[in-house]
C-alpha cells in the first residue's frame, strides 16, 4: 500500500515548485506564487479521479471525515453509526464534533453488517459511516437503501481502499460524501493530508469555509474576507499538497502494481483447505491494498499470524488483539476517558461499550489476517513469499 516505497523525481520536481516560489501556504500571496497552486489542482485532480464535481484537501483523513460531518450540518448528540473495525479515526472525527459514535458489527466483508446497521437506528440517527477497510468495500447498496429509507446521510471512510470501486463507481463516490487519507502509510501519500469529495455544492462550500476559519474566500484580500459561520483550521500546506499531486498522478499505476502482487498471493492461498477469503459485495472491486482471509477458528489465526511472523513474512496483521483497530482494545473510548469534559451530549448518550455484545464481529475478526500488499516488492520477491506462507499453512496447519 505505501506510496513512500516509490517516491521519485516526480514528487521532488512538486515539491521544489513551491520552494522556489517560497509560498507555503494554500491561500493567498498570489504575485509571489509564479503560477503554483498545488492544492488547488490537488482538489482538481482527486474530483477527476473520482469522478466527483468536488474534492477538498485537509489537513489529515481524520480531519476529512470531522470536517465532512460539519460540512453536512452534523453537530452535537447527533448519532453517527460506524464499524467495531476500523481505525481510531472514526469515533475520534465524531467526537470532535460532540456527536455520538454507535458502533455496530461488522460481517464477512469485514465492514459494517447492513443488518446490524438497521437495528442501531434511533431518532437520533443522521449519518452511516461505513469503512472499506483494508482494500475492499462494504455492501453500499444495501446501506444506501437502508439511509435513504431513513433519510440519513452516507458518508463513506474510503482511507484504505483508494482506487477501489462498487458498481463502476469510485469508492468514496457512491454516497453523499467521501474521505480519504493522504498519511504516510496510505497508497498515495501527502506526508499527512486528507480529501472529502462530493457531488453536494453546499458540503463543498462548507467544508472550504470551515477549513478555513470559516473564511468565504471572496475577493482577493484575505484580511478583508467575512466568516459566514464558525469555523476551525484544518488546512494542508501546499508542501504537503504538492507530493500528492505528482502521487495522484501514479495512482493507477500503484493500484495495477497492488493488483498483481496480491493475485499471485491469493491464488498460492487458494490452493490450502482451510483458508477462505473475505466476501466482497457483487458490484465491488478492491483496491488490492491487502489480502484478507480467514482461518477456520480465532486459535488458529492467531497462532497462524505468529508463525508467519517467525518465518519471516512480515507486514500480516492479527487485527483482532490490535490497539488500534479494534472495539476491544478502546479502553479510552469505553470508558469516556478524555483530558477534559466531553460534551454533556456525548455522556448522556454513548452506549455502555463495556457491555456490549460484539460476538458477531468476534467470529469474523477473531479468524482474519491481513497482508499489507507492498509496491516495492519485486515479482521474485512476492513468489518467494507466496511459497514461504504456503509451505507455513502446509507444514504447521494441516
Ligand atoms: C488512516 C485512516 C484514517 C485517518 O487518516 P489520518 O490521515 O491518519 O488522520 C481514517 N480512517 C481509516 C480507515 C484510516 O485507515
Amino acid at each position: 500500500m505505501p506510496g513512500f516505497e516509490l517516491f521519485g523525481d516526480q514528487e521532488r520536481a512538486q515539491v521544489q515548485d513551491v520552494m522556489d516560489s517560497g509560498v507555503l501556504m494554500r491561500y493567498g500571496f498570489d504575485g509571489m506564487r509564479n503560477g503554483h497552486w498545488k492544492a488547488v489542482e490537488l482538489e482538481k485532480a482527486l474530483a477527476d479521479r473520482m469522478q466527483v464535481k468536488h474534492a477538498q484537501l485537509v489537513s489529515s483523513g481524520t480531519s476529512a471525515l470531522t470536517v465532512a460531518l460539519v460540512s453536512a450540518g452534523i453537530g452535537a448528540g447527533d448519532e453517527v453509526i460506524m464499524p467495531t473495525f476500523t481505525f481510531v479515526a472514526s469515533f475520534e472525527s465524531i467526537l470532535a464534533i460532540g456527536a455520538v459514535p454507535i458502533l455496530v458489527d461488522v460481517d464477512n466483508t469485514l465492514t459494517l453488517d447492513p443488518d446490524a446497521v438497521e437495528k442501531a437506528i434511533t431518532t437520533k440517527t443522521k449519518v452511516v459511516m461505513p469503512v472499506h477497510m483494508c482494500g475492499s468495500m462494504a455492501d453500499l447498496k444495501a446501506l444506501k437503501s437502508i439511509c435513504d429509507a431513513h433519510d440519513l446521510l452516507l458518508l463513506e471512510d474510503a482511507c484504505q481502499a483508494i482506487g477501489g470501486t462498487f458498481e463502476g463507481k469510485p469508492l468514496g463516490s457512491y454516497g453523499d460524501l467521501g474521505c480519504f487519507s493522504f498519511d504516510y502509510v496510505k497508497t498515495i501519500t501527502c506526508g499527512e493530508g486528507g480529501g472529502i469529495i462530493t457531488d453536494n455544492d453546499s458540503y463543498k462550500a462548507n467544508a472550504d469555509h470551515y477549513s478555513d476559519h470559516g473564511h468565504d474566500h471572496l475577493g482577493k484580500d484575505r484580511g478583508a474576507e467575512s466568516h459566514p459561520f464558525l469555523g476551525y483550521n484544518y488546512r494542508i500546506s501546499e508542501l504537503n499538497a504538492a507530493v500528492g499531486l505528482a502521487q495522484i498522478a501514479r495512482l493507477d499505476e500503484f493500484l495495477a502494481i497492488q493488483k498483481k502482487n496480491y493475485s499471485i498471493l491469493r491464488e498460492a492461498l487458494e490452493a490450502i483447505e482451510g483458508i477462505t477469503f473475505r466476501r466482497v459485495p457483487e458490484g465491488g472491486v478492491e483496491s488490492y491494498a491487502f489480502l484478507n482471509f480467514f482461518l477456520p477458528d480465532a486459535e488458529t489465526a492467531k497462532r497462524a499470524h505468529t508463525v508467519l511472523g517467525d518465518s519471516g513474512v512480515d507486514a500480516c496483521f492479527y487485527w483482532y488483539d490490535n490497539n488500534w483497530h479494534y472495539y476491544r482494545k478502546w479502553e479510552h473510548l469505553i470508558h469516556k476517558t478524555s483530558l477534559g469534559k466531553l460534551p454533556q451530549e456525548v455522556y448522556d448518550r454513548l452506549p455502555d461499550y463495556s457491555k456490549s455484545d460484539f460476538s458477531k464481529s468476534d467470529h469474523w475478526v477473531g479468524r482474519n489476517i491481513s497482508c499489507l500488499i507492498k509496491l516495492g516488492w519485486s515479482e521474485d520477491e512476492v513468489r518467494s513469499r507466496a511459497a514461504k506462507m504456503v509451505e507455513v499453512f502446509k507444514t504447521a496447519f494441516q
